[in-house]
């Protein structure tokens, strides 16, 4: 039987379907995985894409042609069934499942294994066929506990304000800010988003996430007292001016690149966090290994060392070039941070 899915110039092509799945350029119809830029572009005519997720495409697309499917209800279209299924990575992120004369494919989209409190976990789908991210494909990735890392940052905070400074924390602002707010769970003085963040913030609670109380950086003065304040900011915001009324702070980063330890990346920030919305090493073979699949691809992230050792394990492995980046992204901001700061050093 002819491949379900292939790659083709505009995106993961569904042939029999004949429509795309996070498609890169234009497209009649696309069925969007999750609302991170590299996966949910502008311009198409038609969007699928799990109902938890609506909100965010809509915040981030503006009005688009939606249809809100949710979570592993099927519908048809071409012959082609389709269902979605939690990807455990943002909220509203999904698995792609299709299904056509007997044969099953899944579409991974971004994912993570442990559950947090932020979005639906991670929903192991059995196929035949698993296109997979490898983001972190490497051995060398594999996470502490979650908890840890929460805890980490809840000291560092404390810490900080106990000393009279505030606590700025980078991380990309969609997903992992949430995330992060979840987990820390507890307040050591107010909690100050950026805009950015703020605003996704709202659609998560909006969505029934439990978040701590936040404040907007438009809702504080540029005078005050911010020794015991934590600050959540995208890492593009590093250095802008808005920074500086929190006078002497700590920064630190989160991110699963703060595994890197470059020494760049290790005088960029006072603290490094490794926090990651993906799947590690360990996390992207146990979830190939639920599927029962026998023909893996794998998309964006390491792709060549990931076949090579699928290969190596008896399946079927093989690779797409994509369009996807490394959404957490910072490698991009945190390099101009870098740069912002030595400039000034
Ligand atoms: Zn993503
Ligand atoms: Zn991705």
């Amino acid at each position: 039987m002819a491949d379900l899915v292939v790659s083709a110039k505009e995106g993961l092509l569904c042939v029999p379907g004949d429509f795309y799945i996070d498609p890169w350029l234009p497209v009649e119809r696309a069925v969007i995985t999750h609302a991170h830029a590299d996966h949910a572009r502008a311009g198409h005519a038609h969007y699928l894409t799990a109902a938890p997720g609506a909100a965010v495409l809509k915040s981030r697309l503006g009005e688009i042609s939606l249809e809100a499917l949710p979570y592993g209800k099927k519908i048809v279209h071409n012959g082609v069934t389709i269902s979605l299924h939690p990807a455990g990575h943002v909220l509203g992120s999904a698995q792609v499942r299709l299904e056509w004369h007997g044969e099953v494919w899944v579409v991974s989209g971004d994912y993570k294994l442990d559950p947090d409190g932020t979005c639906a976990p991670f929903e192991p789908v059995v196929c035949d066929a698993f296109i997979t991210e490898s983001t972190f494909g490497l051995p060398i990735y594999r996470w502490e506990a979650q908890q840890k890392i929460f805890d980490d940052i809840r000291h560092w905070w404390r810490r900080n304000a106990e000393e009279g400074r505030a606590s700025v924390l980078f991380c990309y602002a969609f997903g992992k800010a949430q995330r992060l707010l979840n987990g820390i769970d507890s307040v050591v003085g107010p909690i100050i988003c950026h805009g950015a963040v703020s605003e996704l913030n709202r659609i998560y609670r909006e969505s029934g996430v439990w978040l701590p109380p936040t404040l907007s950086v438009s809702d504080v003065s540029n005078k005050g007292d911010f020794s015991k304040a934590l600050i959540i900011a995208p890492p593009a915001a590093a250095g802008s001016p808005w920074l500086r009324r929190f006078a002497d702070y700590s920064d630190g980063f989160a991110s699963g690149w703060m595994l890197l330890r470059g020494a760049r990346r290790r005088r960029a920030v006072d603290r490094g966090f490794v926090l990651s919305d993906h799947a590690d090493w360990p996390g992207l073979m146990r979830a190939i290994k639920a599927t029962g699949a026998t023909r893996v691809i794998v998309t964006h992230g390491h792709v060549d060392i990931m076949v090579r050792w699928l290969r190596e394990i008896g399946l079927d492995a093989s690779g797409f070039s994509t369009e996807y980046g490394t959404d957490e992204d910072d490698n991009v901001a945190m390099n101009e941070a870098v740069a912002f700061k030595e400039s000034h050093a």
